[in-house]
């Protein structure tokens, strides 16, 4: 697996400011490849960390349905974290019903790899947006990677248009560590 390096990956992200707040963390693409199970350490420590101040959930849009949410279960065993089990898909609001009550009037926050998944459901949720640079994989379907392309477009656009002042407001980000695993095979729960 890869990431795109013109974007700051999850484990390189500055987590000591977010505190008290309910972070809604993408799986695919964002914490490990897609369709994949694969965590790496450093994935692992970084949701450790922003787990120990905030409440994180983990949701994807990814063989989500009820009967068959087998591989998000497992991810979602493994980083110690609740999934999100909904119906619904991002960028749909009601994605936000899967959460307790107490869970859903704090301060909001969407981790993911695309803008217009991610981006938009964290705007139609009145929550903050952080986009991270992608985990990829050669076995990408032709499908993901054409949505990759899109979502690297829009982003692109919307970095051009975006005031000066907005961009500084990223979060500060450490070096990126290398992925130490090249690949992982699909999860057998697939
Ligand atoms: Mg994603």
């Amino acid at each position: 697996m890869a990431r795109i390096r013109s974007q700051p990956c999850l484990e390189a992200l500055d987590v000591l400011g977010i505190h008290d707040t309910t972070v809604i963390l993408d799986i695919d693409g964002t914490i490990t490849g897609d369709g994949q199970v694969f965590l790496s350490d450093s994935v692992l420590a970084k949701i450790r960390e922003l787990a120990s101040r905030n409440v994180v959930y983990v949701f994807s849009n990814h063989r989500n349905n009820t009967r068959n949410n087998t591989r998000n279960r497992i991810v979602a065993s493994r980083i110690g974290c609740a999934l999100i089990e909904t119906p619904h898909r991002k960028p749909s609001p009601n994605v936000l019903l899967g959460l307790p009550r107490h869970h859903r009037v704090q301060p909001l926050l969407v981790i993911g790899d695309k803008i217009i998944i991610d981006g938009l459901f964290a705007r139609r949720i009145g929550a903050r947006f952080i986009r991270v640079g992608r985990v990829r994989s050669a076995s990408d379907r032709s499908f993901v990677r054409m949505t990759y392309l899109l979502d690297d477009l829009v982003a692109a656009i919307g970095a051009i248009w975006r005031k000066p002042e907005a961009v500084q407001e990223t979060i500060p980000t450490g070096p990126c560590s290398p992925n130490k695993q090249s690949s992982e095979s699909r999860s057998s729960a697939r």
